[in-house]
């Protein structure tokens, strides 16, 4: 195919600045459209007490794909060892866990009932290890809980799957996807988290996720892209020029059904007196208002300084809307928190500030696939336009896929693929494993 020599993206975050710089690398002259004011997207950062902090718990697994590290070689990435807690019936689990934790953490009886449930299912073990083979057969969604209850039985879907897809999503798990299961796989398959040798180191930045994005504009600079903030970009802006679209796909295709759920981050300032070494502490249970809470200093020496720490607090909107102010429930956040035992002894709160994120979780509804597919296909048909990375394509992914659909997206461009076949695709990627 004779390739065009000007193309736009949309979007300044990880993934539309490695299209454009994929692009220009083949002598493509590149317009970016970012509607913020600012690059990054979710790895844009939040300033909170001097420092320049991430969006939640943000970090890069060593299997990542690699195109993430290349593009970012000159960053100081540096190995840092896990050190993450589950809080369970109070009781604080090393996480990722191993077998004999998990059990302790149960406690005997719960242990006794969920092993039960599971026993009584026919096929009890095929159900629970073809619990991955079949991450990649969509054709039927027979939603979240049906999905869960065949795999692990009715016990521990009432104790755990439940009541952690009510706090997250705030819709009935029956009207949700399987999806979500399978998705999540790395956390929510029982006999993955459990018996899957866990991968005990995790690569970070030294300066945050947000010097990757001001490397990638540094790189765009160089390479000629020309970027505009404050730029909204319409489906009426591509005049027909090969787009690289990696907005929310449902903004721009209309009466989408396609819907997200938003997150609230609390950031806190304490004394460092008050914590442990816990780099994440992950506190599934409904008794809690949050899912995650992470310590940034632990991820990097830059992001503390002595005698002081943040903690990062996220909340799932969940049921609550968009509306909530939790600063000015912080007494009750520092009840459950202490409660959970992330904060180990009292100590007054130096400083607190809440961001809001919306739209942030795609809502997999039961059979959103036909959904995406629909919204796709409108696009594809609207001009030569090849969504991608996070929200482009709907998708729950890390940064590293994220990074890997920009470069799938313009390698089939270049090789003269059609939007109709990326459609096609594309669907591989609702393939992608959440890694946490
Ligand atoms: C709390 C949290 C924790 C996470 N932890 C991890 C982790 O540990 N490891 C990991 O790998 N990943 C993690 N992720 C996921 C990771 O942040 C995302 O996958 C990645 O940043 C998505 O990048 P993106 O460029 O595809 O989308 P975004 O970052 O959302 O970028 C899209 C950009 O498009 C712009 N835009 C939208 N519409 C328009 C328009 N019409 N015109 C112009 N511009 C537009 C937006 O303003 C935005 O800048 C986490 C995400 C969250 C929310």
């Amino acid at each position: 195919m004779k390739e065009q020599n000007s193309a736009i993206v949309v979007g300044a975050g990880i993934t539309g600045l490695t299209a454009a710089l994929l692009l220009s690398k083949k002598n493509i002259s590149v317009t970016l459209y970012e509607s913020d004011s600012v690059h990054g997207g979710m790895l844009a950062p939040v300033c909170f007490d001097g420092f320049e902090l991430d969006r939640g718990s943000h970090r890069v697994h060593p299997e990542a794909h690699p195109l993430l590290l290349k593009l970012t070689a000159e960053a100081d990435w540096r190995h840092k060892e896990r050190r993450g807690t589950l809080i369970l019936n109070r009781r604080r689990l090393p996480y990722p866990l191993d077998p004999i934790r998990f059990i302790a953490g149960l406690g005997f009886l719960s242990s006794i009932s969920m092993a039960y449930g599971w026993l009584r299912r026919p096929n009890a073990l095929r159900q629970t290890v073809r619990w991955e083979k079949e991450r990649k057969e969509v054709a039927v969604d027979e939603g979240f809980e049906s999905f869960v209850v065949r795999r692990v039985g009715r016990s521990a879907y009432r104790r755990f799957y439940e009541p952690y897809a009510r706090k997250v999503w705030g819709i009935e798990p029956k009207d949700l996807s399987q999806t979500v299961a399978k998705q999540r796989v790395s956390t929510t398959n029982p006999a993955q988290s459990i018996f899957k040798k866990s991968q005990r180191q995790f690569l970070y930045p030294a300066s945050g996720m947000s010097s990757l994005i001001e490397l990638l504009r540094k790189k765009n600079e160089d390479a000629g892209v020309q970027i505009n903030l404050d730029t909204p970009f319409k489906l009426s802006d591509a005049e027909n020029k090969p787009t690289f679209y990696t907005g929310h796909l449902h903004s721009v295709v209309p009466d989408s059904q396609l819907s997200y759920r938003g997150l609230y981050l609390v950031y806190l300032v304490v004394e460092q007196k008050c914590l442990d070494d816990t780099d994440t502490w992950y506190a599934p249970e409904t008794r809690y208002w949050f899912g995650r809470v992470s310590q940034p200093a632990q991820f990097s020496e830059l992001l503390g300084r002595p005698e002081q720490r943040i903690l990062c607090v996220e909340i799932p909107e969940g049921n609550w809307g968009a509306q909530q102010d939790f600063t000015k429930q912080a007494q009750e956040l520092v009840h459950q928190l202490r409660d959970a035992k992330i904060l180990k002894t009292p100590g007054p709160i130096l400083d607190i500030r809440q961001v809001f994120l919306p739209q942030v979780y795609p809502m997999y509804r039961r059979d959103w696939v036909h959904e995406q597919r629909r919204a796709l296909m409108y696009l594809a048909q609207r001009g030569k336009i090849y969504p991608c990375g996070r929200q482009g394509l709907f998708l729950h992914c890390n940064m590293d896929q994220a990074v890997a659909t920009a470069e799938a997206a313009v390698k089939h461009y270049l090789s003269g693929g059609s939007p109709m076949s990326w459609v096609t695709q594309c669907q591989n990627f609702a393939d992608f494993r959440v890694r946490d």
